[in-house]
C-alpha cells in the first residue's frame, strides 16, 4: 500500500474511533478505537473516566507503535534493520539498544524452537512475494539457492559495541514475526503509565489485555476458527496476558492449487504446511508472537511439546487436517471449540474480543 493510501487509510480509521460508551460498575467507561499501522489493523480498547482522557492515552499508545514500525521497517532506508541488511558479508552495523535487545530475543527464540523461528527467513522475500504480479511458485533450484541466504546462526551479535554483522553476503532480517507483539506490549505500558488501569491492544494476530472488564470480569478472546470466519476455535481468558495467533488464512494467494502464505519453513524454504494455525498465550505479547510463529512452522507435534517446555505458555494448533489440540493447561479447549457462539461479522480478522 503506498503512503498516501495508508494515511487515508489511517485517517479513516481515526474517524472511525467509535465510543461504545457503556455504563460501568466502577464508574469507567468502555472506548474502542482503530487505527491502521505496521500493516494491519490495530485495536484499542480502553476503560477511562471519559473520552477525553481516553483519547489523550491512546494518542500517545499509537504514537509509540508508529515510532516502533519507524524502527523496525524492513522497507525504509534508514532503519538500522536496513543497514544491517545492506551491510551484509561486509562489515558489522553497530545499532541502537532497541534494535539490538530484539535481534537478541529473536535469536533465543531461534534457539528454543531448534531454528523454525528465524528473522533472516527474510533472505527469502523476494522469492515468495506473492503479491507480485505474474507471481508463479518458484522451483527447487531457485529455493535451494535462496536457502543458501537463510541460517540465524550467521547473526553475530557483539555486546561490546551493539554491533550486528550479517556474515554472508545477500542475507536479509525482518521482524515482521515479533514488531507487533512487542509494540502492543509497549503500547500496554504507555496505556498504564497514562493513568489506563483496563484495556486491549490488538494488533492483527497479536493481542494483549490489561486489568480486568466494566463488571470486574476477565476479558476475553474468540480464536477463529481458520477455514471458517464465522465461528470460533476457542474463547479464551486474558487478563493481563496476551494471545497471539499465526496463521495460513490472512496473507496468502491460492497458485497452482498451492496455498501460498507468508510463513516459511527456514528448513526446507517453503511456506510452512503443518499448521492452519497455531495460537499462543503467554505474560507479554512479544514472546506470544514468536511463539506462535516458532510453533506454526514446528507442526502441531513439535510445537505443542515446545509450549509444554515453557513455564506460563499454553496454546492451541489447527493442524493441516483442521484438527485442533490445545496444551495440557488448555485440556478440554478444542473439544468444546465448535460449540462456542459465532464471531460477529464486523469483529477482528483473528481474534473476536466482542461480545464476550
Ligand atoms: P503475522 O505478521 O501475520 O502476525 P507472524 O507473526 O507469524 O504473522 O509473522 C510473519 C512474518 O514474519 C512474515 O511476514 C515474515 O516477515 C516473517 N517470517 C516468516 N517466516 C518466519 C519464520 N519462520 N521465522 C521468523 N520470521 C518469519
Ligand atoms: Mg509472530
Amino acid at each position: 500500500m503506498c503512503e498516501k493510501d495508508r494515511l487515508k487509510k489511517s485517517t479513516l480509521f481515526t474517524l472511525l474511533a467509535i465510543s461504545l460508551s457503556l455504563v460501568s460498575v466502577a464508574g469507567a467507561e468502555r472506548f474502542a478505537f482503530e487505527r491502521y499501522l505496521m500493516g494491519t489493523t490495530v485495536e484499542l480498547i480502553v476503560l477511562a473516566p471519559d473520552r477525553s482522557a481516553a483519547e489523550k492515552a491512546v494518542e500517545r499508545a499509537y504514537g509509540e507503535i508508529e515510532r516502533i514500525e519507524r524502527l523496525l521497517s524492513v522497507r525504509r532506508a534508514d532503519s538500522a534493520i536496513s543497514e544491517i541488511n545492506r551491510s551484509a558479508g561486509k562489515r558489522p552495523v553497530r545499532v541502537d539498544e532497541e534494535t539490538y535487545r530484539l535481534i537478541q530475543e529473536s535469536l533465543r527464540f531461534s534457539k528454543m524452537s531448534r531454528g523454525a523461528f528465524d528473522i533472516t527467513v527474510q533472505g527469502m522475500a523476494e522469492i515468495w512475494d506473492f503479491r507480485r504480479d505474474g507471481f508463479r511458485v518458484p522451483g527447487p533450484d531457485r529455493v535451494l539457492k535462496g536457502l543458501e541466504r537463510v541460517g540465524w546462526s550467521k547473526i553475530r551479535l557483539d555486546e561490546s559495541d551493539s554491533s550486528v554483522f550479517l556474515e554472508k553476503e545477500g542475507m536479509r532480517i525482518s521482524l515482521g514475526a515479533i514488531a507487533k507483539g512487542y509494540a502492543a506490549d509497549r503500547a500496554v505500558g504507555i496505556l498504564r503509565s497514562s493513568g489506563i488501569e483496563s484495556g486491549i491492544v490488538s494488533a492483527g494476530g497479536d493481542l494483549i489485555a490489561f486489568g480486568r472488564k466494566e463488571n470486574g470480569k476477565v476479558w476475553k478472546v474468540g480464536v477463529r476458527n481458520p477455514r471458517d470466519h464465522k465461528k470460533n476455535i476457542c474463547v479464551l481468558p486474558a487478563s493481563d496476558r496476551a494471545v497471539a495467533t499465526s496463521g495460513d488464512y490472512e496473507r496468502y494467494r491460492m497458485v497452482e492449487g498451492e496455498r501460498v502464505h507468508h510463513i516459511t519453513d527456514p528448513r526446507t524454504g517453503y511456506p510452512s504446511k503443518g499448521c492452519m494455525s497455531a495460537t499462543v498465550s503467554a505474560v507479554s505479547a512479544m514472546e506470544a508472537d514468536a511463539l506462535a510463529t516458532a510453533v506454526f512452522v514446528l507442526g502441531p507435534e513439535a510445537g505443542l511439546a515446545l509450549l509444554e517446555k515453557l513455564p506460563d505458555v499454553e496454546g492451541i494448533v489447527v493442524d493441516a487436517q483442521g484438527k485442533i489440540t490445545p496444551s495440557t493447561g488448555l485440556a478440554g479447549t478444542g473439544e468444546r471449540a465448535s460449540k462456542e457462539k459465532p464471531n460477529r461479522p464486523d469483529s477482528h480478522p483473528k481474534h473476536n474480543t466482542k461480545g464476550y
